[in-house]
C-alpha cells in the first residue's frame, strides 16, 4: 500500500532530507531537522504523489488518505496535548506548500487553521491573552478567505484600516482585543457579502479546504512563471505540510524570524537575518513590515535604531546561533532558516539550502573548503555553471534599456517585473523577505526597505527628503551594502580572480575536456585568454570581409566573372586578411587556432542597392549593368543550402587558396618575430563529400609548400573540416582520411538534422516547447538522442580510421553546461564557445569529470 502521510516531530520523523522527490523540500527538512533532535512543532507531510493523483483525478484525493490524514492529526493532538477543534484547549495548525525545490512565496500558506468562533473563545480564555487570540483568528479569517475562498485581501485590509481610523490609532499593536472581535464580525460580514456563504466553523472542512488550496496553488500564475524561469518541471507537484501552531505573537517575550547562516549577498561567514517580536512568520517573509536585525553586527552595519535579537533575547538568540552551527555542519551548506520564538521558547520552522548569488556561491563554496566542511570535488560541483553570467555583465547590454523595480514593497506577484529588471528597489520589507530571496536567486542586486525613501507611484517619482528622482533618471543601486546612489556609477567587470579564480583552478584540475572560444576578433581572443581559453576553436573569416573597404573588394572579387578578375581583387584583401591573423597570432601564441575558410553563400555579400553597384562597378572597372547582371545571377532561392562553404572553395579555389596564402604568411611572420609558433588550424567548412576536402587539402598543402620555399620557414598546421552535415557524419571514416580534425559545427548539424532553420523557428518552437514537443530548444541544448547520435557515430567512424583524430564542438553549444557533458561523454577532446562563457565551460567540464568519476565510484561499490 502507497504510503500518502509521513509524519514529524519529538525528535524523530518517518521521512529524511533525502527524500524531497516525495516529500518536497521543506517536508523532508522537517523531518531531518526533527531526527536531528531540533525543537520542530509536531506535524505530518501529504506526498507530491497526492499531488500527482489529485491532478490526474480531477482533483479527488485516493482512498484511504483522509483516515490517514486523520490518525497523522490524532498523534499530533497527542504529543502536543492539545485537540483539534476543542473548544477549551483547541490545537491550531498551518497548512504549508513545499516543491522538491523551494520555490519562495510563490505558493500558498495558510497559519492558525482550527480557529472558528468556539475554539477563538477558548484560547483566549485558556492563554489569559483574549488579544492574541483575536488577533490569530482575524489573522485567519484573513489568510483563509483570501487563499482558500478566493476573497480578495485588500477587502480586508481596508476594513482594518478603516476601523483604525475610526480608532485613531496607526499601528496594530494599538489595537486590542475588542477591536479585533469587532474585526471579525466585520470579516465574516465581508466573506459572507462576497461569496454567498459563511466562513466556514467546521475545522475539518477548513482542514481539507486548506489542503485543497494549497495543491491548487501549485497552478497559479505566478508559480507558472517561476518554474518557467527556473526550469522546473511542471510534473513534479507539490507536497502539503500540516504542523502545529507555535506563536510568535503571543506578547514581547515571543518573536518569529527568517536568517541565513551566511550572508547570502556576499558570501560572508556572518549571521545575517531579521526578526519582528510579537509577530507572526509571514509578517517578516512577506515584505510588509520593515524587521529587525539579527545580530548587533547587521544592526550596526545597517545603521539600524532597532534593538538586534542579539542584544534583545539574548538567551535564545545564543539558542539559535547553536542550531546555525549545528545546522550548516550537518547539511555542509548554507541554509536559510525560519524560526519562531513562543514565550521564550525557540521552534525551528524551515530549513533549505539558502539562495545566494554566484558572488556568494563562489565564496560559500571556497571558504568551507577552507573549513574543512567539503573537499574541492564538492565545492567545484556544487557552482551552477550557468549562475557565472551572473558574474560578466555579458547580456545586460543586449536586454535594451535597464529598468530598476522601484516599489514600496514587492510581493511574488511581481515576479515578471523581477525578472525584467536588472535590480530591486523597496522602501519596506527586510532582506529576507521573499522577494529579496527571489531577486537574489535570479541574481538581480536588491535593495529593501530602504525607509528614507517616499515613492508615489501615481505620479511616479521618489523622494528622498529634498531630492526628487523621476522616471528615468539614473539611479544605481548595491545590493551587498544597500546603498542607493543617485546617478551611474561605473560598476567593476569582474576579473577572474580572488575565489572566481580559485574554484576554477580546480575545476581545471578534474576536467579532462579542453575549452577554446571562437572569437575573431583580437579583443575576443584577449578576452577569452584571460578567461583561461585555451585555443580559438572557430575564428570566422567572413566577418573580415565585411569591413571597412573590404567589402567593396570582395564584391569586385565575386562579380568578377573571369579567374582573372577575381585574382585582381583577391590581391587587394590578401594582406588585409593577413595582418587579421598576425594580430590573432600574436595574442594566442602557443595555443592552437582553427580558422575556417569562407563559409557562407555569396548571395550574403551582394550588393543590394544601385549606389553600392555602381561603387563596386567603378572598382573592377566595368559597368553597373554588368554587376546588376552578375548579382541577380548569384541570387539563390535557398542560400543556406546554396553555393557555399566548401562549395565555394571547390568552384573559386582562389579564394581559399588567398586565405591559406594568409594564414601561413601570417605563422610564418608571428614566428619570425617571436619565436613561438602557432598551431594553425585550417577548417574547411560544410563538406558532405569526402573528395571535397581531398581536393581542397591538396590545395592548401600546395600552398604551405609555396610559402615555405618562398619565405625558407615552415609553420606546422593541419587541415580538418566542419562536420555539419548528417552526411558527413555517416561518411565520416572516409572524411578522416584527409582531415587531422573535426569540429561539429552543432548549429548547422541541428538545422540540418531537424530540416529546421533556426531563424524562422522560433515562431512555433515555443509551443513545441509549451506543449512538451520539444521539451528543450534544440539550439541552445544540444539533442542527444538525435542530433547526439550522428555526433557519437562520426565521432566512432572518425577514430576508427584514424586513431588520433582531434575532436571539438564550435556551434552555440559549446557553452550550454547539457551540452558540455554531453561532449565529455561522447568523448571529445574540446569544446568552443564565446570568450564569456570560458568559465562557463571550463566548470561544465570539470563536472562532467567528477559525474563521471563517481559514477564509476558506484559502480564499483
Ligand atoms: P513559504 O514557503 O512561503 O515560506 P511557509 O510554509 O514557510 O511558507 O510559511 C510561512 C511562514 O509561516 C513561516 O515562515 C513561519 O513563520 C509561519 N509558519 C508556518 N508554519 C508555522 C507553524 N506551525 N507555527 C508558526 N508559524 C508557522
Ligand atoms: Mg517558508
Ligand atoms: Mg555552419
Amino acid at each position: 500500500m502507497t504510503q500518502w502521510v509521513y509524519r514529524f516531530g519529538e525528535g524523530k520523523a518517518d521521512g529524511r532530507a533525502e527524500m524531497k522527490n516525495l516529500l518536497g523540500g521543506k517536508g523532508a527538512n522537517l523531518a531531518e531537522m526533527s531526527n536531528l533532535g531540533l525543537p520542530v512543532p509536531p506535524g505530518f507531510t501529504i506526498t507530491t504523489e497526492v499531488c500527482t493523483y489529485f491532478y490526474q483525478n480531477a482533483k479527488a484525493y485516493p482512498a484511504g488518505l483522509e483516515g490517514d490524514v486523520k490518525s497523522a492529526l490524532g498523534s499530533v493532538e497527542t504529543q502536543v496535548g492539545r485537540k483539534f477543534g476543542d473548544a477549551d484547549n483547541p490545537l491550531l495548525v498551518s497548512v504549508r506548500s513545499g516543491a522538491r525545490v523551494s520555490m519562495p512565496g510563490m505558493m500558498d500558506t495558510v497559519l492558525n487553521l482550527g480557529l472558528n468562533d468556539k475554539t477563538a473563545a477558548g484560547l483566549a480564555k485558556r492563554t489569559g491573552n483574549p488579544r492574541f487570540a483575536y488577533d490569530s483568528y482575524r489573522r485567519f479569517i484573513q489568510m483563509y478567505g483570501h487563499v482558500v475562498l478566493g476573497v480578495d485581501h485588500h477587502h480586508f485590509e481596508e476594513l482594518l484600516e478603516l476601523h483604525k481610523e475610526d480608532r485613531g490609532v496607526s499601528l496594530d499593536t494599538e489595537l486590542g482585543a475588542e477591536d479585533w472581535q469587532k474585526l471579525i464580525e466585520a470579516y465574516k460580514a465581508k466573506v459572507k457579502e462576497e461569496l454567498g456563504e459563511a466562513f466556514p466553523q467546521d475545522p475539518l472542512r477548513q482542514l481539507w479546504g486548506a489542503i485543497g488550496a494549497v495543491f491548487g496553488s501549485w497552478l497559479t500564475a505566478r508559480a507558472v512563471t517561476y518554474r518557467k524561469l527556473h526550469n522546473i518541471p511542471e510534473n513534479w507537484g507539490t507536497a502539503v505540510n500540516v504542523q502545529a501552531m507555535v506563536f510568535g505573537n503571543m506578547g514581547d517575550d515571543c518573536a518569529t524570524g527568517v536568517a541565513f547562516t551566511r550572508n547570502p549577498s556576499t558570501g560572508a561567514n556572518e549571521f545575517y537575518g531579521e526578526f519582528l517580536v510579537n509577530a507572526q512568520g509571514e509578517d517578516v517573509v512577506a515584505g510588509i513590515r520593515t524587521p529587525q536585525h539579527l545580530t548587533i553586527a547587521g544592526k550596526k552595519a545597517n545603521r539600524s535604531t532597532l534593538p538586534a535579537m542579539e542584544e534583545a533575547m539574548t538567551a535564545v538568540f545564543g539558542e539559535l546561533d547553536g542550531v546555525r552551527k549545528r545546522l550548516e555542519s550537518h547539511y555542509r551548506d548554507m541554509q536559510d532558516i525560519e524560526f519562531t520564538v513562543e514565550r521564550g521558547k525557540l521552534y525551528m520552522l524551515q530549513t533549505r539550502s539558502g539562495k545566494r548569488t554566484a558572488q556568494a556561491a563562489l565564496k560559500v563554496a571556497v571558504d568551507m573548503v577552507g573549513e574543512g566542511l567539503i573537499d574541492r570535488r564538492q565545492a567545484v560541483s556544487r557552482i551552477d555553471p550557468a549562475s557565472l553570467d551572473q558574474l560578466q555583465a555579458e547580456d545586460r547590454g543586449a536586454r535594451g534599456e535597464k529598468v530598476i523595480l522601484v516599489r514600496t514593497e514587492t510581493s511574488p506577484e511581481d515576479i515578471h517585473g523581477m525578472h525584467a529588471a536588472v535590480g530591486v528597489l523597496t522602501t519596506r520589507g527586510g532582506m529576507t523577505s521573499h522577494a529579496a530571496v527571489v531577486a537574489r536567486g535570479m541574481g538581480r542586486p536588491c535593495v529593501s526597505g530602504a525607509g528614507d525613501l517616499r515613492i508615489d507611484e501615481a505620479a511616479r517619482i521618489m523622494k528622498v527628503r529634498d531630492v526628487v528622482v523621476r522616471d528615468g533618471d539614473l539611479l544605481t543601486i548595491d545590493g551587498g551594502t544597500g546603498e542607493v546612489m543617485l546617478g551611474e556609477v561605473p560598476t567593476i567587470q569582474p576579473e577572474l580572480s580572488g575565489d572566481f579564480s580559485e574554484l576554477m583552478t580546480w575545476a581545471d584540475q578534474f576536467r579532462r575536456l579542453k575549452v577554446r572560444t571562437n572569437a575573431e576578433t583580437p579583443t575576443d581572443a584577449r578576452m577569452a585568454r584571460r578567461f583561461g581559453a585555451e585555443g580559438i576553436g572557430l575564428c570566422r573569416t567572413e566577418h573580415m570581409f565585411f569591413d571597412g573597404g573590404r567589402i567593396v573588394a570582395m564584391r569586385e572579387m565575386i562579380v568578377a566573372d573571369t579567374t582573372e578578375g577575381r585574382r585582381a581583387a583577391l590581391a587587394k584583401i590578401m594582406p588585409m586578411q593577413r595582418d587579421d591573423f598576425v594580430e590573432l597570432f600574436r595574442i594566442m601564441r602557443g595555443l592552437p587556432v582553427t580558422i575556417r575558410l569562407l563559409d557562407p553563400p555569396l548571395h550574403e555579400f551582394l550588393p543590394n542597392s544601385r549606389s553600392e553597384m555602381e561603387e563596386v562597378a567603378k572598382a573592377a572597372g566595368v559597368s553597373t549593368d554588368h554587376v546588376a547582371q552578375r548579382a541577380a545571377m548569384l541570387k539563390e532561392s535557398n542560400p543556406m543550402l546554396g553555393h557555399r562553404g566548401c562549395r565555394l572553395g571547390i568552384t573559386y579555389p582562389e579564394v581559399y587558396e588567398m586565405q591559406a596564402r594568409a594564414i601561413f604568411e601570417a605563422a610564418t611572420l608571428v614566428k619570425q618575430e617571436t619565436g613561438e609558433t602557432v598551431e594553425t588550424e585550417i577548417m574547411i567548412p560544410l563538406v558532405a563529400i569526402p573528395r571535397e576536402l581531398s581536393i581542397l587539402k591538396e590545395m592548401i598543402d600546395r600552398v604551405a609548400g609555396e610559402v615555405a620555399a618562398a619565405r625558407k620557414m615552415t609553420t606546422p598546421y593541419l587541415v580538418g573540416t566542419m562536420i555539419e552535415l548528417p552526411r558527413a557524419c555517416l561518411m565520416a571514416d572516409k572524411i578522416a582520411v584527409d582531415a587531422a580534425f573535426f569540429s561539429f559545427g552543432t548549429n548547422d548539424l541541428t538545422q540540418t538534422t531537424y530540416g529546421l532553420s533556426r531563424d524562422d523557428a522560433a515562431r512555433f518552437l515555443q509551443d513545441y516547447e509549451r506543449r512538451g514537443i520539444l521539451p528543450v530548444d534544440p539550439f541552445i541544448t544540444l539533442d542527444p538522442e538525435g542530433v547526439g547520435e550522428l555526433v557519437k557515430i562520426a565521432v566512432e567512424r572518425g577514430r576508427r580510421q584514424r586513431p588520433e583524430l582531434k575532436l571539438g564542438i564550435c556551434g552555440e553549444h559549446g557553452g550550454d553546461p547539457a551540452s558540455v557533458r554531453f561532449c565529455a561523454r561522447v568523448g571529445l577532446d574540446y569544446v568552443s564557445c564565446s570568450p564569456f562563457r570560458v568559465p562557463i565551460a571550463r566548470l561544465a567540464a570539470a563536472q562532467a569529470a567528477l559525474a563521471d568519476t563517481s559514477a564509476a565510484a558506484h559502480a564499483t561499490d
